[in-house]
C-alpha cells in the first residue's frame, strides 16, 4: 500500500526539496509513497488571489483566511479521505517517534503548510485540523516542518531502510538515546576505539551499549526515563 501525502502549500517549489534525494526520494521514485502538493493560492477567490487578511482584534502581521484554507484542505481530503490532517504549528502537539510510527502505519497523510502569523481558528476547528510542532523554535512557514515530519515518515515504511534492523535500535525506539558509533581507523588523534567493540563478543558489546545508553539519557535527556 502506497502511504499518501498531500501537502498544502503557498510554496509548493519547495517540494520536494529534501524529499527528493537519498532514502525518501528512492522510495518516492520507486512508489512507496506518493507527493502532491496543492497550491493554496489557487482558492483564493478575488482578482489579486488573497489568501491572507490582518488580524482581528488588531496586531502584527496576517492570517491565512478561513475560507480559502477549508476549500483547499476540502479538494485536498474529500470525505471519507481515512487520511489524518495535520497542521505544522508551533503551538501543536510535539512529534514525537511514536507518533511517527502510528502516522507510517496509516494510509498517509494531508499537511496544511501555515506562514504569516498562521491560520484562522476557526477552520482549524471546523476541519479538525491536528496540529503538529517539531520543537520549540518558530519557522518562518510550514514547509520545512511537512519535510522533518515525511522524512521520518518515510524512512520507517517497509522497504525503504535497506537494513531494516537499524529502525528499531535508534533513539527514542526503546525510549533512550542511543549508544555512540565508532568504525575504522582503530585509533584517530590518539583515541582508540573502546576494547569491548574489537572483543567479538555480541553479550558484552549488547550490555557496554545498553549501559552507555543509559548513562547518555540520564545525562542528557532525563526527561526520556521519567515518562516510562
Ligand atoms: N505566530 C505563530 C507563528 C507563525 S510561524 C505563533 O507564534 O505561534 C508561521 C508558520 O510556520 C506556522 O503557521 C506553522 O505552519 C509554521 N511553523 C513555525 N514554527 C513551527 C514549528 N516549530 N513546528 C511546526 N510548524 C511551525
Amino acid at each position: 500500500m502506497t502511504f499518501r501525502a498531500t501537502v498544502l502549500t503557498l510554496y509548493p517549489e519547495m517540494f520536494p526539496g529534501t524529499l527528493g534525494l537519498s532514502l525518501a526520494g528512492r522510495a518516492l521514485g520507486e512508489g512507496t509513497w506518493s507527493l502532491d502538493t496543492v497550491q493554496i493560492r489557487d482558492f483564493a477567490t478575488d482578482r489579486h488571489r488573497t489568501v491572507d487578511d490582518t488580524p482581528a482584534g488588531g496586531g502584527a502581521g496576517m492570517v491565512l483566511k478561513a475560507d480559502i484554507i477549508a476549500k483547499a484542505v476540502d479538494h485536498a481530503s474529500p470525505q471519507g479521505d481515512p487520511r489524518p490532517r495535520l497542521l505544522m504549528s508551533p503551538r501543536g502537539r510535539p512529534l514525537t517517534q511514536a507518533r511517527v510510527r502510528e502516522l507510517a502505519d496509516g494510509p498517509g497523510a494531508v499537511i496544511l503548510c501555515g506562514r504569516f502569523e498562521g491560520v484562522d481558528q476557526r477552520v482549524i476547528d471546523a476541519r479538525g485540523l491536528e496540529e503538529v510542532s517539531i520543537g520549540d523554535y518558530i519557522l518562518s512557514g510550514g514547509e520545512l516542518a511537512a519535510q522533518v515530519l515525511l522524512d521520518a515518515v518515510v524512512r520507517l515504511l517497509p522497504g525503504v531502510m535497506g537494513n531494516m534492523a537499524s529502525g528499531e535500535e535508534e533513539s527514542f525506539e526503546s525510549g533512550m538515546l542511543e549508544h555512540p558509533h565508532y568504525t575504522r581507523p582503530a585509533e584517530f588523534e590518539g583515541m582508540p576505539i573502546p576494547d569491548v567493540l574489537s572483543s567479538g563478543n555480541h553479550k558484552k558489546i549488547a550490555e557496554w551499549r545498553r549501559a552507555q545508553a543509559l548513562e547518555l539519557t540520564r545525562a542528557r535527556r532525563p526527561d526520556l526515563l521519567d515518562e516510562k
